[in-house]
């Protein structure tokens, strides 16, 4: 694997603190607790899509694009993500978003990465919850090329082998962290969604022999068709990459015990995590994705699963800014 040989626009902010959570580690009386911190990506505030978009928008630029398009939920930090770096690169940016929720209040509407995707310069327009979102972007770009335009769609959270790269970059990056202060890693915990994350993780370990497990937190698919699709992500990656079927079905493990209502509904363990991280070590998590991480990390270390004298890096995968879309969760509590 050398990723030298795909393109990417370098406007990361990296490499991304690992650090160690003494206040939590102590306060969970389990495993010590370290946190690789891609909530600091940088542009625009930073999370997991920075790693992603490197690689994507630079297949953009190289297809001559002057308008990408994605998709994501009202409150996507993907699509906030995006806008932020077609601005950065001077193209337009047009995004679809899905009411997955049906929430009706002005902050989840208007606010948190809403307010960004406007502040950035990007457009959009909304759908009901339900529909093939990826299909029905394609058929908004087919709209913009008849008008001239040189539109480069991603798709949902920027998945896909490209997009995974990102994060297949990610391994190395925390590995040679680890190695440089002899810390030997026993489990890797993060949030689990449009799957890039784990595939590209999980295929670079993989790569560089690291015998490191990585352990997603599901928030929306049931256990088996998350861990299918991110095997099947991380197979293709793997092909990408040149090193085709390092990767097996046992890599890839996902757990879908914390998804609550359902994707982006906020469960009071999560809001219990996003108080607990706040209070404890002044990190802030979202309601959306990295609190269900937690506190699905939590659990498992309040059930044993997680033992003391193991070490767990919990991949803060960020999404703050989506805290002030779910003001009203916070209040009601
Ligand atoms: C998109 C996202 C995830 C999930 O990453 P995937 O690559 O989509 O699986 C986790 N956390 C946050 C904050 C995200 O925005």
């Amino acid at each position: 694997m050398h990723l030298a040989r795909f393109p990417r626009v370098h406007l990361a902010h990296l490499p991304t603190p690992l650090e160690r959570l003494d206040r939590l580690s102590e306060a969970l009386g389990g495993p010590e607790i370290w946190i690789k911190r891609d909530d600091c990506t940088g542009l625009s505030t930073g999370g997991n899509k920075t790693r992603k978009l490197e690689f994507l928008m630079a297949e953009a630029l190289a297809w001559g694009a002057d308008l990408v398009m994605t998709q994501g939920a009202t409150q996507s930090n993907h699509a906030r993500q995006t806008a932020a770096f077609a601005a950065k690169l001077g193209m337009d940016c047009h995004l679809l978003l899905e009411d997955r929720t049906g929430y009706k209040e002005d902050n989840y509407n208007h606010n948190g990465n809403v307010l960004l995707d406007v502040l950035h310069g990007a457009t959009y327009e909304k759908r009901d919850t339900g529909l093939d979102m990826n299909a029905e972007m394609e058929e908004v770009a087919e709209r913009f090329r008849k008008d001239g335009r040189k539109v480069y769609t991603i798709p949902g959270g920027g998945s896909n082998t490209t997009g995974a790269l990102g994060y297949a970059n990610c391994a190395l990056e925390l590995v040679g962290q680890a190695n440089d202060r002899d810390l030997v890693i026993d489990h890797i915990v993060h949030a689990t969604g449009s799957t890039g994350t784990q595939a590209g993780l999980v295929t670079g370990l993989k790569a560089i022999n690291a015998q490191i497990p990585v352990y997603g937190i599901s928030v929306r698919a049931a256990k088996e068709a998350q861990e299918q699709n991110v095997f099947k992500l991380a197979e293709a990656t793997a092909d990408r990459l040149g090193c085709s079927g390092i990767v097996s079905a046992s890599d890839i493990v996902a757990n879908s015990d914390y998804v609550g209502g359902g994707y982006g509904i906020p469960t009071e363990d999560g809001l219990d995590a996003i108080r607990m991280f706040a209070k404890l070590e002044g990190i802030l998590l979202d309601p959306v994705y990295s609190s269900k991480g937690a506190a699905g990390m939590i659990d498992l270390i309040k059930k044993g699963h997680f033992k003391k004298g193991q070490r767990i890096v919990f991949l803060h995968t960020g999404g703050s800014v989506s805290l002030f879309g779910y003001l009203s969760a916070f209040s009601a509590a």
